[in-house]
């Protein structure tokens, strides 16, 4: 849809709104990372936890380090050593594991919270995590809600559609047919909101 907007009428947007379902990694790592798009779209997180212990999104990233750092101040890594060669510590797009020292999470308050059932608390990162932590804190922004609502706005109008207009399905074949039943149906839909801003006047109350 990007691609075919931009070659036919030769705008591309700075931002786009969407549902969940847009939501997943590979999607928004395409839309940050090859398009420059700010992806205002929930994130689609299968390692939120929901038995209270810290998820994810609770530890901290630092990239210039390649490491975590949990709550409590401890960095979480792929690896202990310092490698000579660099081709061992090359990243090439998997998934990959950062590993708190036992030492520190058996010594840690905050243990039972974070990791009860293993020796050290372990973290993963997926490929374009990137991309999705910039999706997250794009949700926190002011423009984020502004999206959100003229999503909802969008999507109200065709919930409108299916639901009042009862236009669950198209009657006439082919797209011109699709194209003419959605233009009555949208004029449809306008008619009904002029009729609404009309000035209230004893004259008009009495024809409702
Ligand atoms: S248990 Fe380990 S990883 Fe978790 S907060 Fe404590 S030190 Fe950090």
């Amino acid at each position: 849809m990007l691609g075919r907007t931009e070659k036919r009428f030769g705008i591309k947007p700075d931002w786009i709104a969407a549902d969940t379902a847009y939501g997943s990694a590979e999607n928004l790592g395409w839309l940050v990372k090859k398009q420059g798009i700010i992806p205002f779209i929930p994130v689609i997180d299968k390692a939120e936890r929901s038995d209270g212990t810290w998820s994810r999104s609770d530890f901290e990233w630092d990239e210039e380090k390649d490491q975590y750092i949990c709550p409590e101040g401890h960095s979480l890594r792929r690896f202990r050593r310092n490698y000579s060669d660099p081709n061992r510590v090359k990243k090439i797009g998997g998934t990959y594991k950062y590993r708190a020292l036992k030492a520190h999470c058996q010594a840690c308050p905050s243990k039972q919270r974070c990791c009860p059932n293993m020796d050290a608390r372990a973290v993963t990162r997926e490929p374009d995590e990137d991309a999705r932590d910039f999706a997250r804190s794009a949700r926190k922004s002011r423009a984020y809600k502004i999206s959100r609502n003229k999503r909802k706005k969008v999507e109200m109008l065709f919930a409108h559609l299916k639901r009042i207009l009862n236009l669950t399905r198209l009657r006439l074949r082919g797209p011109n047919g699709a194209k003419d039943e959605f233009l009555l149906a949208a004029i449809a839909q306008n008619l009904r909101k002029l009729a609404k801003r009309r000035p209230r006047t004893p004259q008009t109350e009495a024809i409702a």
